[in-house]
């Protein structure tokens, strides 16, 4: 049995259920189009990437700080940010079958037919629905932001926005963070949170999600730094894709997009994506974002937002550096990127059979190590117990699990991607060791059980 990528999805929307990872959104009540419940081992997982990545770029770094701002703020914020006139997708709807689509999806399926000729662009006139065959309704622009209402009254006045973007609330923390944290430009300012968009288009599983986490950051500097700063912070992203994520490279592409195609604002900006089994898609992006968002929130918030240079005198307002990183995507791409299928011997010796494994950092991995008892009767589950909360007071994320076979018990390790499993047998009591197996290279090594958190936190640390 071997992965292509036409089985890949399947195989990891499958295992991600089975195993507690991932779950169709409100399942007893027939599910909710484009949601999904993260269970215990996705959220650890999730938070294991959130966690690394706030330790990387704001714990481990003197020039970036941490803020968390509401998900609705005073709407002002999103006039002046642009997204009340023009966040929006160009949307078009059958006549007939009354489905609705995206205009420019359906212009970029049209362009990747065969015999399509680049010189002519292409336009919907003309063209039928994809699902029947039915009349197409003219272009009709709908924001992507969730409406709601604050307070007691559903007017006009107590209208409000769910944030579609974390990016927003830290330019509106920017003048507090100026004027209490004492930070010399350049410097950033991170936020991971939750953010929303109403989006039309199916997911491809929690690739494309109404509601999804983002981790970003602010990189503030002089204008004439900008430049430098884009490049460095490219240099991060990629250091944390191939580090943290550990994704092959050859797996993501840079995209450095055109100036025609770029947002007005933008000097520029790089497209992040990875090669997911339904195709190339976006995983993360970076934009040099000028002035543009703190001059919009100087000229409607009437406030003075710009930065006093403590040595020249000068008064300047900063250009932005802006690198995003998608959280579920990350989840996606590290969960396809190390879900593997290969041989593993059975209890019986010189067989094998194929195993399903997630590859997974141990850094992320949910479980770091699972503590089994070869069997329950000889105090075997007594030695294990204690080992098991010996290693869970030390930190370290442990499973303890003392029913079925061995075999199976490794194998839904395996699957869970936990990298080490210790089994407990008649020695332990005598030696006072256990037996060590590496998921990946599938050793086996005696360790005294005194040695084994130290021995995991060594390896967590690479
Ligand atoms: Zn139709």
């Amino acid at each position: 049995m071997a992965i292509t990528p036409d089985t890949k999805m399947d195989l990891l929307i499958s295992l991600c259920k089975r195993r507690g990872f991932i779950f169709p959104g409100s399942e007893i009540y027939g599910g909710f189009a484009n949601s999904w419940d993260y269970g215990p081992y996705g959220a650890q997982l999730k938070k294991n990437i959130r966690d690394a990545w706030w330790d990387r770029f704001v714990l481990r770094r003197g020039d970036v700080v941490g803020v968390d701002t509401p998900i609705i703020m005073n709407p002002k914020a999103w006039e002046a940010s642009g997204h009340i006139a023009t966040f929006t997708d160009p949307l078009v709807d059958c006549k007939k079958c009354k489905r609705r689509f995206r205009a420019d999806h359906l212009l970029e399926a049209k362009a990747a037919e065969p015999g399509y000729d680049k010189e002519k662009p292409v336009d919907l006139v003309g063209m039928a629905c994809p699902e029947c065959g039915g009349t197409l309704t003219d272009i009709r622009y709908f924001n992507l932001m969730f409406k709601t209402f604050v307070g007691s009254t559903e007017d006009t006045t107590s209208v409000a926005y769910l944030r579609p973007e974390t990016a927003g609330g830290m330019f509106v923390a920017w003048k507090n963070v100026r004027d209490t944290m004492r930070k010399r430009l350049p410097f950033g300012i991170a936020q991971t949170g939750k953010a929303f968009r109403n989006e039309i288009t199916p997911g491809n599983f929690i690739f494309r999600t109404r509601e999804f986490e983002q981790m970003e950051i602010e990189y503030l500097c002089r204008p004439e730094d900008a430049p430098k700063a884009f490049e460095a912070w490219l240099g991060e992203m990629k250091a944390w894709v191939t580090d943290v994520l550990k994704l092959d490279p050859s797996h993501v592409v840079y995209r450095e997009i055109e100036d025609a195609d770029r947002a007005f604002y933008s000097a520029r900006t790089v497209d992040i994506e990875y090669m997911y089994p339904f195709g190339t898609k976006e995983l993360y992006g970076i934009a040099n974002r000028t002035d543009y968002d703190l001059s919009r929130h100087q000229e409607y918030s009437k406030e003075d937002l710009r930065y006093l240079d403590p040595e020249t005198g000068e008064h300047i307002l900063p250009f932005v550096i802006e690198p995003t990183w998608g959280l579920d995507r990350s989840v996606l791409a590290v969960l396809a990127e190390h879900l593997d299928i290969d041989d593993a011997p059975t209890a019986d010796e010189g067989d094998a059979e194929p195993r399903m494994v997630l590859r997974l950092p141990p850094l992320l991995s949910p479980v770091k190590a699972a503590v089994l008892p070869l069997q329950k009767k000889g105090g075997l589950s007594e030695e294990a117990h204690a080992l098991a909360d010996r290693l869970r007071s030390e930190g370290i994320a442990v499973e303890y699990d003392e029913s079925g076979s061995i075999g199976k018990r490794y194998r839904r390790q395996d699957e869970i991607g936990t990298p080490w499993c210790i089994t407990v047998d008649a020695q332990t009591p005598e030696d006072k060791t256990a037996t060590v197996r590496d998921r990946d290279a599938m050793t086996q090594e005696r360790i005294p059980i005194a040695d084994i958190a130290a021995w995991i936190a060594e390896r967590l640390r690479t």
